[in-house]
């Protein structure tokens, strides 16, 4: 089901947790909610869920305007951080409940309930309770729990957070599974940006109550509205530098080094600002290329760390400090200095912060 969210806000006094917040969640789409602590995820989520009334606009489930339903009446399913499952009653039972409270006949309950834990692959658990049961299978059990009434939207709060590094990872690829195999509209709160990049169609960055971006992952990497956006996504995080444009000579150069970038292609450098930010990728630095334009830089390198596939430098650009993420195919040795070439770069108006270029 589609959704639709129109100037929603919500104001707690004094604090504007959501602000003039407008978008569409495409019917079948998996959103996630980014951003850092305090910058209105759960109220989103709340005001989706009808926990919280918003203080002004609307939201639309498909053509209807729910802001009056209640949560019962608003056909969905919803996971917590703490999966809340009932600690007394068996994993069937526990994925039974909300057919139970909705007087679903017995047998018909069995029947969804065992084919959800098929889904979620916990079919062989039925006769456990909870705390028999790993944190990874607890959260396939809060899922089954959420999706045996045929919910029209799923809402899931921070569902990972409490799962160990490779259980997250293996827990994410589940949820995008289980998600695509039910075509439901999903929505996952997360302030990880890595897992928000792995698992959506479409991420949602907010920064103090205000959307910030919301569009597909490797557009938001790649093409970030602001500075803001630049810093929040990747890690190691974007390299950034204090610049002013040279119009006459169409580049721009780096403050406290001697490095210029031109502005190659069909942009009107008239309408730069003077000063400006630049932003480049870690990974936006290569040791080879067969191109002639991209710029090159001179690093002076201080920790070379090789984690595998990468390897990160750490050093110096004249006086600016940068990372750079190389193939540990490159061999380096003992090396001191070292050239590479920049093949690509983000230039934001350093008043506005907004992305130009
Ligand atoms: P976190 O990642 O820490 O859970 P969040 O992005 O989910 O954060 P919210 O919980 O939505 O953020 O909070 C947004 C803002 O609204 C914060 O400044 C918070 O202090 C405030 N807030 C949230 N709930 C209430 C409430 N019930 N009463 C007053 N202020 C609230």
């Amino acid at each position: 089901m589609e959704i639709k969210l129109t100037n929603l806000a919500m104001d707690f006094q004094q604090t504007k947790a959501v602000n003039d917040l407008t978008i569409t969640i495409q019917d079948g789409h998996l959103v996630s909610i980014l951003g850092p602590s305090g910058c209105g995820k759960s109220t989103t989520l709340n005001m989706l869920a009808g926990l919280y009334k918003p203080t002004a606009g609307e939201i639309y489930f498909g053509d209807k305007l729910v802001n009056q339903v209640e949560p019962e009446h608003r056909e969905i399913g919803m996971v917590f951080q703490n999966y809340a499952l009932y600690p007394h009653l068996t994993v069937l039972k526990n994925i039974m409940f909300p057919l139970k409270m909705a007087k679903v006949n017995k047998k018909e309950a069995f029947e969804r309930a065992t084919e959800m834990a098929k889904l979620v692959q916990i079919d062989h658990l039925l006769d456990r309770k909870p705390g028999q049961l790993s944190g990874g299978q607890q959260q396939r059990v809060a899922i089954a729990r959420a999706l045996v009434k045929n919910p029209k939207v799923l809402l899931l709060d921070e569902p990972l957070s409490n799962l160990d590094a490779r259980l997250r990872l293996e827990m994410r690829e589940e949820i995008r599974r289980i998600q695509k195999e039910v075509g439901i509209t999903t929505i996952f709160v997360t302030h990880d940006q890595e897992e928000a990049m792995s698992i959506s169609d479409k991420i949602l960055l907010m920064r103090d109550g205000t959307l910030q971006q919301y569009t597909t992952p490797l557009e938001m990497y790649d093409k970030p509205s602001n500075l803001f956006v630049s810093q929040f996504m990747g890690n190691p995080p974007i390299n950034i530098y204090k610049a002013t444009v040279n119009k006459e000579l169409k580049r721009v150069e780096l403050k406290n080094s001697n490095v210029h970038i031109p502005l190659l292609g069909n942009v009107d450098v008239t309408k730069f600002p003077e000063d400006v930010i630049v932003g480049i990728r870690p990974e936006s630095f290569v040791s080879e290329t067969s191109s002639k334009e991209l710029p090159q830089v001179s690093i002076s390198i201080n920790l070379i760390e090789r984690t595998g596939r990468d390897t990160l430098l750490s050093g110096k650009i004249g006086e600016q400090q940068v990372r750079a993420l190389i193939s540990s195919k490159q061999q380096l040795g003992n090396v001191e200095e070292l050239s590479l070439y920049i093949t690509e770069f983000t230039v934001f108006d350093s008043e506005t912060e907004n992305s130009i270029w």
